[in-house]
């Protein structure tokens, strides 16, 4: 019997397949804009072990894990060198697969782009939209109305009240609730972006995420992976917008596995922390 701890209801539980001698598996890749540190490096390493250990056993195993390819900080590090958003993510997917192979870890089925999904991502905040769960504000913006899903705060454990009380006071936005997150960002100047119902844009970070594992993996998968980090709000806004588009509770991953960070004197390595040691 192969046990896992599952961040969802914060306990052991037994491994039980979706498909017999078969495992999903979808976790959050990186932004590509540097090089990766090691502790960047950690949820990849982590997942290249369990996913030997389940071949090993005989499963045949689908992994797959996204590259967020169109990004603010990409963006930024293209306007700093004069060059494209494009140049800036293939040097530096190109330099994540020079880390891992040097770390051997085995790459996965397949690595979605943002940038490679838009007409998928498109019609999923559509949907989201036709369903009651998400609005278009003036400047073409999308928003996800988190009071609209009854289970938002399930994964991370926090009521829609508690997190309003900690949410820094935003002024002059047009969203709902200061919790409601982008979906599709209206176009600025200077910014890529992409064609869509509600003008020129690109999509908010969370999205690309339920789009891809819905493309690759279905309306349920066994495994959904990441840092401890991505649990709130990522991973939880992923949960909102999967299972309200799917219209089930019980759709998307099964079980939620969450890596800790590395650390370095006790804290976190992070690049804004300037502690870390890059794989290379
Ligand atoms: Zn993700």
């Amino acid at each position: 019997m192969l046990k896992v701890y599952n961040t969802m209801t914060r306990r052991k539980e037994e491994f039980k397949p979706l498909k017999e001698g078969e495992v999903s598996i979808y976790c959050c890749g990186v932004t590509p804009y540097n090089h990766p540190h090691i502790g960047n490096a950690r949820p990849f390493v982590t997942w290249d072990v369990i996913r030997r250990y389940f071949a090993k056993k005989g499963y045949k195993v689908h992994y797959i894990q996204n590259f967020t390819d169109v990004d603010d900080k990409i963006i930024n590090a293209a306007n700093k060198e004069g060059v494209t958003w494009k140049d800036i993510s293939d040097r530096y997917i190109k330099a994540y697969f020079e880390a891992m192979d040097a770390l051997n870890v085995r790459h996965a089925d397949v690595y979605p782009r943002v940038s490679e999904t838009m007409p998928e991502i498109i019609a999923m905040v559509e949907k989201l939209i036709a369903k009651g769960y998400a609005y278009v504000v003036d400047n073409g913006d999308v928003y996800y109305s988190v009071e609209k899903f009854s289970h938002y705060g399930k994964l991370s454990g926090r009521s829609l009240d508690d997190m309003q009380a900690g949410a820094r006071i935003e002024v002059n936005t047009a969203k709902h609730h200061p919790m409601d997150f982008a979906l599709w960002k209206a176009a600025k100047p200077g910014e890529p972006s992409w064609d869509s119902p509600w003008g020129k844009g690109r999509p908010g970070w969370h999205i690309e995420c339920s789009t891809m594992s819905l493309k690759y993996l279905g309306e349920k998968f066994d495994f959904h992976g990441g840092g401890s980090d991505l649990i709130f709000p990522h991973h939880e806004n992923e949960i909102a917008q999967s299972q309200a588009c799917i219209g089930d509770d019980h759709s998307f991953a099964q079980y939620w596995l969450h890596n800790g960070f590395i650390t370095i004197h006790n804290e976190k390595m992070s690049k804004s922390k300037n502690n870390f040691f890059t794989v290379k």
